[in-house]
């Protein structure tokens, strides 16, 4: 006989990975039950479980409200606004569901969830415009500085030009100085001038799915089955077709080994901006030099940027396996995602849209024109089957970035 929604409630509450088996076996014959289970946990449990926080991206769109009104509801009625699911589901949904905690911004400010947390301001992604972005604004007046930075990080989270607008005005109010200020908007993809503001990113965001069995699937140790994120499946619309991995004929300026690919697109995303061709070099990049710059044009690609020493990897690595890949629509629920609320289980490889950052966001400047630029591609972690998986450091991202004007990429990493 299956457990009842109370009896895994209270596993759960065990540390270590009680509860885990029933979770994934819930989520694999009943995921009809997953809304009682994770309000229930809003509810009951003290510290967040990351098998609840799994199983939230399982739950229909629709229901995603009544699962935003449970976990306000569990604050109010004391709930744990520090590490408590509840608090951490309010994390989850900002990013997935923003518009189910707009309902809701005046209560969360008042009981402040995550508020040690860089995500603590990221219910106000949902602000849309109008009264919310008036009551920020007014508060940008009050006398307590940290009140005044909150409301101000909230307006840049909003995403509004309306926001924005006030949040750049106010620069002089905040406890911080510019150069801050103007860090703080490349987290919101970003870059504030004299002349206003210019985007850093390309609308709309596309997910790079790879076949079947190439990557390892995310799995908890010792538990049958295992919670597959859709961010891995084809449900958005098919945007375009691309190969990983491979080489070409081009020599890195550091060791001397050709260039590796990473990504050829043979077929659209149009909307997106960026090369046919990804390359870096896995020897050289993070181990030798932090960014690698790639000319792209007259029917090749060569290595471009500052002047280097030639030097012998210290970890010198073959190309990537060669395989198709398909280049996906992302569903509006995971146009945004965040490397530490992705639990390790969702699908980290983009195209467009905002980076996952793991660190401070970094977009280079552009070694032709001196210009920002902005991003075009990530690639996560990859667990490639057979292998003992390729990291980018160590549990890293890496990314890519592409100035239009002068065709030229740039690839650096983040790490933990
Ligand atoms: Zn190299
Ligand atoms: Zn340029």
């Amino acid at each position: 006989m299956s457990p009842t929604i109370d009896e895994i409630i209270d596993a759960l509450s065990e540390p270590g990975s009680f509860g885990f088996q029933e979770t994934v076996d819930l989520a694999v014959h009943e995921p009809g039950r997953l809304p009682d289970l994770i309000e229930l946990a809003a509810q009951r449990l003290r510290r967040s479980s990351n098998a609840v926080n799994a199983v939230l991206a399982l739950v229909p769109d629709e229901e995603l409200g009544h699962i935003a009104d449970a976990s306000v509801a569990a604050l109010r009625s004391g709930a744990d606004p520090g590490d408590g699911q509840a608090a951490r589901l309010i994390a989850l949904l900002s990013l997935q569901a923003p518009r189910t905690l707009r309902p809701h911004l005046e209560t969360l400010w008042d009981l402040a969830p995550n508020v040690r947390s860089y995500y603590s301001e990221w219910p106000w992604r949902g602000a849309g415009s109008g009264p919310e972005i008036d009551r920020l604004r007014s508060r940008l007046a009050v006398e307590d500085p940290e009140t005044r930075l909150r409301a101000w990080t909230c307006l840049m989270e909003s995403r509004t030009s309306d926001g924005w607008g006030a949040a750049i005005d106010a620069i002089g109010s905040i406890p911080h100085d510019d150069t801050w200020a103007i860090e703080r908007f490349f987290s919101v993809g970003v870059e504030l001038r004299q002349e206003g503001i210019r985007s850093l990113i390309n609308e709309p965001p596309h997910h790079v799915l790879f076949q079947d069995g190439f990557l390892r699937p995310f799995r908890w140790v010792g538990i049958d089955g295992h919670i597959e994120s859709p961010t891995w499946t084809t449900t958005g619309e098919v945007a375009g077709r691309g190969r990983f991995g491979g080489s070409i004929d081009s020599p890195c300026k550091v060791c001397g080994r050709p260039l590796c690919r990473l990504l050829t697109i043979d077929e659209g995303p149009s909307s997106i901006p960026g090369p046919t061709e990804f390359v870096t070099c896995l020897s050289c990049l993070v181990w030798s030099e932090g960014i690698l710059y790639f000319a792209h044009g007259g029917g090749g690609i060569s290595p471009a940027g500052p002047e280097v020493v030639p030097r012998e990897p210290e970890w010198p690595a073959d190309p990537f396996p060669e395989v198709p890949v398909t280049v996906v629509r992302s569903a509006p629920r995971w146009h945004c995602q965040d490397w530490g609320l992705s639990n390790s289980g969702e699908n980290l490889n983009r195209l467009g849209g905002e980076p996952t950052w793991i660190q401070n966001p970094y977009f280079p400047t552009c070694p032709d024109c001196g210009e920002r630029m902005p991003f075009t591609m990530q690639l996560d972690s990859l667990e490639i089957d057979g292998t003992p998986g390729w990291l980018w450091g160590s549990g890293g991202i890496l990314y890519a970035f592409w100035c239009s004007r002068d065709s030229i990429s740039a690839t650096l990493c983040q790490w933990t």
